[in-house]
């Protein structure tokens, strides 16, 4: 049976309890910590094309497995978020004085869930990052909000999570240098317009060259891929960028695992498979260990026809991350 042939979260469980029981799971791990929002509920219209769903597929998906110790997270109070976001800004949004157009291009009506989701989304990337200084991996089950700027918001997202966890962890003395490695198949143009000019943050982006967004802000390194990209030259360019992010020397590494370079997403227009999707997280991990850089791991987008295969995406990552995580944790990290 074909995974995506799995229709049920019932169905993915059974299939992770599987997979955990048969290839993983060893008594003496210790867990990787993991951050969720979704029981903070965004109210969307019927037929939105956002897929809200996964957030909770995706956490019944790994709740199976004994190595992931899944954590509510704290709300990103104002003080972190205008490290990163002016204060009128955060004044529209929590206020919700925001103008239809500025609602218009975030993509999801305003609501005071929107404001708390939002918020929890943040929270739960910079506690994911104080983590992983600690565990050398962690997680945040949501997150990966690349499109939003330091005074507006677009793109289904609201506040730049990544950008304001990196701000935090400065801010606190807790890292110097951070290095962004944005695999989602959509520039990262908040997180680069944010970053532009600042030499403590590397930002690497490897996305479809003509999809959104469609007017490009400046990376430190972009790759942009044609559409139809396929596996080996997708692998190689993430390659690439990956060694290139580190190799400036980062204390802390941010992967933003996007699950919609798959051939089956909607919004995606490359042709990588699930296969090539795990060695693109393999490749992550394998560099940050090499290393010695701790990684926070956060989800970003994904858009599948079949919304099963997105979260088998995101799930297989966030798994990946629980395979590194062990009692004897690098000694570099
Ligand atoms: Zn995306």
């Amino acid at each position: 049976m074909k995974f995506s042939e799995y229709k049920t979260s019932q169905d993915i469980r059974s299939r992770f309890v599987y997979v955990v029981q048969s290839t993983y799971l060893t008594p003496t791990q210790k867990a990787v910590l993991a951050w969720y929002s979704d029981q903070f509920v965004l109210p969307l219209p019927d037929h939105h094309r956002f897929p809200m769903e996964k957030y909770r597929l995706l956490r019944e998906c790994v709740a199976v497995d004994e190595r992931i110790q899944l954590l509510i997270p704290e709300p990103a109070t104002n003080k972190d978020l205008t490290r990163v976001h002016t204060v009128q800004y955060l004044s529209k949004v929590t206020s919700g004085k925001l103008s239809k157009d500025e609602v218009r291009r975030i993509g999801f009506p305003w609501s005071q869930e929107l404001v708390e989701r939002s918020r929890r989304s943040t929270g739960g990337t910079i506690q994911a990052a104080e983590q992983a200084r600690r565990d050398g991996f962690s997680a945040n089950l949501a997150g990966g909000t690349h499109h939003a700027f330091a005074d507006s918001g677009e793109g289904f997202c609201v506040f730049n999570d990544v950008a304001v966890a990196a701000r935090s962890l400065q801010a606190r003395g807790l890292v110097h240098h951070c290095a962004i490695l944005d695999l989602d198949v959509h520039q990262g143009n908040g997180t680069a317009a944010i970053f532009s000019g600042d030499k403590s943050v590397f930002t690497l982006s490897v996305h479809g060259e003509s999809n959104y967004p469609f007017r490009k802000e400046a990376s430190d390194l972009d790759i942009g891929l044609a559409d139809g990209t396929e596996d080996d030259h997708f692998l190689a360019s993430v390659h690439f960028g990956v060694e290139k992010a580190l190799s400036r020397g980062a204390d802390l590494a941010f992967f933003i695992a996007g699950a919609d370079p798959f051939e089956g997403d909607r919004l995606g227009r490359l042709a990588v498979t699930k296969q090539a999707l795990r060695e693109r997280d393999r490749i992550v991990f394998d560099a940050c260990e090499r290393s010695g850089t701790p990684l926070a791991v956060v989800m970003a987008g994904g858009y599948a026809k079949d919304i099963q295969d997105t979260v088998e995406i995101h799930a297989s990552t966030v798994l990946e991350a629980a395979s590194r995580t062990s009692s004897s944790a690098p000694s570099s990290f």
